[in-house]
């Protein structure tokens, strides 16, 4: 790609001497433009002083080591053209994007209100493909339909169906995302390929006590999805006949057998962290180390920095968050109050059992 098109993806770009720049980092809490940008060798090398590697701060930016090279050569298109940008309103009514890109690939953007583009969704709270035509259309009790994808959604709506599906597709659910389908007659169309079930199937399950009622639909014959079944000659009216076909769906009860799944059909996935490399999102993490060395106070100083949604150490800030403590050790009042207090937390966020 050109020097021009990467310091786009940049922000607080400075000229710092002949082909040389500096700019904000993109894979650290940077507030001082430590990251450093020349060309050499028809290359884009990156140098950032708190210490970010290259190969991370280009996968920041979506982008490849490949990308880097100045004269990506027509052959292995270095930079990725955009081929379909989907609009969202986040949970807040505030915009931001998903940009499909070829080759193949996905990145999401936030509009920088100066006709430019934020690239990260920083302070966006994800939500559905079109949420806010998907609940005026549950008010109508007009059914929604759930596919894998924006573009399938599209289709479905050029037909003027009620279409909606989660940002980042298959794998990507959030049981959050239920709020939008409160009170819906959901028909989930699962692509036919194993992570296109396994999403329907966690969506159901996700939407389950939420929906009034669920459907799960598998479109017969060849092709994947319902781009490719309808491409194949068929109609809104064939696919509403399928959906009134479709039996009502519900959670299986006989959880209880072992189920073997295979890795080949596992979606690798990104780990999500609280603090970088220490604390992930979702999993359990234990904090060891001797008495008195300060393990409480860590885990206090921890749950401050949530409750504030000031990103830990090397982190960007985040939405401030909820904490529940459960001590067996340290009295409410006595301990974990003034403490919290001498951090400055908002105690307002913060729960103890
Ligand atoms: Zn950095």
């Amino acid at each position: 790609m050109k020097m021009d098109g990467f310091l786009l993806l940049l922000n607080k770009v400075r000229t710092a001497g002949k082909d040389q720049y500096m700019a904000l980092c993109p894979s650290h809490n940077d507030h001082t433009a430590s990251l450093s940008i020349k060309s050499v060798n028809s290359k884009i090398l990156l140098h950032c002083h708190a210490g970010c590697a290259a190969i991370d701060i280009a996968s920041d930016l979506r982008l490849t080591m490949a990308d880097l090279n100045l004269n990506g050569s027509n052959t292995t298109p270095g930079f990725r053209q955009i081929e379909a940008v989907y609009r969202y309103t986040d949970a807040n009514g505030k915009p931001f994007e998903v940009v499909r890109t070829n080759p193949k690939g996905f990145y999401q953007r936030q509009p920088d209100g100066n006709g430019g583009y934020i690239i990260n969704l920083k302070g966006i709270v994800l939500t559905l493909y079109h949420q806010d035509k998907v609940k005026l259309a549950i008010g109508n009790a007009t059914p929604v339909i759930f596919v894998e994808g924006e573009k399938d959604a599209d289709r479905l709506w050029s037909l003027e169906m009620v279409a909606t599906t989660n940002p980042m597709g298959a794998g990507k659910w959030r049981n959050s995302y239920t709020e939008v389908l409160q009170g819906a007659d959901l028909i989930v169309i699962a692509d036919k390929d194993s992570p296109g079930r396994d999403h329907a199937n966690r969506v159901a399950n996700s939407c389950y006590s939420r929906a009034a009622r669920i459907r799960i639909l598998e479109l017969p014959g060849g092709g994947k999805d319902v781009s490719d079944w309808l491409n194949n000659g068929r109609n809104r009216e064939s696919l509403k006949r399928l959906i009134t076909e479709a039996p009502e769906w519900k959670p299986s009860r006989d959880n209880k057998a072992v189920g073997l799944v295979c890795m080949a059909d596992v979606e690798a996935e990104e780990v999500d962290w609280l603090w970088f490399p220490y604390i992930p999102k979702g999993k359990l993490t234990l904090l060891e180390g001797d008495p008195g060395v300060g393990k409480s106070w860590v885990s206090l100083a921890i749950a401050t920095a949530v409750s504030l949604g000031k990103g830990l150490y090397g982190m960007v800030a985040d939405e401030p968050a909820k904490v529940v403590i459960a001590s067996t050790e340290d009295g409410h009042g006595d301990t974990i109050r003034p403490r919290l207090d001498s951090m400055a937390a908002n105690v307002k966020q913060i729960y103890a059992i």
